[in-house]
């Protein structure tokens, strides 16, 4: 039975969607079968698999406004073991449309059952709100990763995720876990980022996953080519940082370590460094 991750913060901007790109992607190269789900009507994670959004007809919006059937709206990545259902732009007019409908906080928990016995991981791209999408999102998941940015008010409107997560635990699904806390953009140089590590883990304790994702423009570059950092610069800091933290999930899972399995370098990632301007100005990994 796969394990569904909602990857959610309603604070804009922490690396929700950078998480999910890097981690599916991770998860899929140890050799899980995982699924990405674009809940975000931004379609970052969309773009980030290299899908173009304004020629994508269908979405998830299809499955959870029309009930179309998940299944059909599942699209191959240049990642094996990786499919996506992408985001569209419809997918805006959702927040909206789900108030009046039956059961509006739970239709995506219940189309998601048909194909949950399919895949290892299904991971799920939550937009910045608490709104229906975000709702739906962790009353279908089994567990959430929420990422926090390493910066000023970094704990700021924890308390009220954490009190949606409970709200959704109290009436829709009393299982949902934490599965861990990610810090993200770290930046080595400043005393900032070093605060905010010691903070959030004396608030936090073990559910602050070891691993922390480094300020890496690499990362911030690979959905300008709309791929993950594993094709794009496997031997970047950042995509260290997620093989790492795909690693520490799996064994939070109990699931065997699988080394050598995520490609050095790859046809994709000589493609796009043969294309590649010169890095940025003081541009590090
Ligand atoms: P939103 O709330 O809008 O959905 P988000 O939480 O999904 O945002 P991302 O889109 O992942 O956040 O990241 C925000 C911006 O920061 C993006 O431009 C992304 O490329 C950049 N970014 C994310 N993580 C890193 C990192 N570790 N190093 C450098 N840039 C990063
Ligand atoms: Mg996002």
């Amino acid at each position: 039975m796969g394990q569904i991750i909602a990857c959610a913060n309603q604070k804009g901007g922490v690396g929700k969607t950078t998480t999910v790109v890097n981690l599916a992607t991770y998860l899929a190269l140890a050799g899980d079968s995982v699924l990405v789900i674009d809940l975000d009507p931004q379609g970052n994670a969309t773009s980030g698999f290299g899908l173009d959004r304004t020629e994508i007809g269908r979405s998830v919006y299809e499955a959870i406004i029309d009930e179309s059937r998940l299944a059909d709206l599942v699209l191959a990545t240049a990642v094996p073991g990786l499919s996506i259902v992408p985001s569209s732009i419809s997918l805006a007019g959702a927040e909206v449309e789900l108030a009046p409908l039956p059961q509006r906080e739970r239709r995506l928990a219940r189309i998601l059952t048909e194909l949950v016995s399919r895949y290892d991981y299904i991971v799920l791209d939550c937009p910045p709100s608490l709104g229906l999408l975000t709702v739906n999102a962790l009353t279908a998941a089994d567990a959430v990763v929420i990422p926090i940015q390493c910066e000023y008010y970094a704990l700021e409107g924890l308390s009220q995720l954490i009190a949606t997560i409970n709200l959704v635990r109290n009436h829709l699904n009393p299982d949902l876990a934490i599965k861990g806390v990610v810090l993200t953009m770290y930046d080595p140089r400043t005393n900032l980022s070093a605060e905010v590590d010691a903070e959030v883990r004396k608030y936090l304790g073990p559910t602050v996953f070891d691993t922390i994702i480094p300020r890496s423009v690499r990362l911030s570059e690979a959905p300008s080519y709309g791929l993950p950092i594993a094709l794009y610069r496997p031997d970047s800091k950042g995509a260290e940082a997620y093989e790492a933290l795909a690693a520490e999930l799996r064994s939070r899972d109990g699931r065997p370590a699988r080394s050598g399995t995520a490609p050095r370098q790859t046809t994709d990632a000589s493609a796009v460094a043969a294309t590649e301007p010169p890095a940025p100005a003081g541009g590090g990994q």
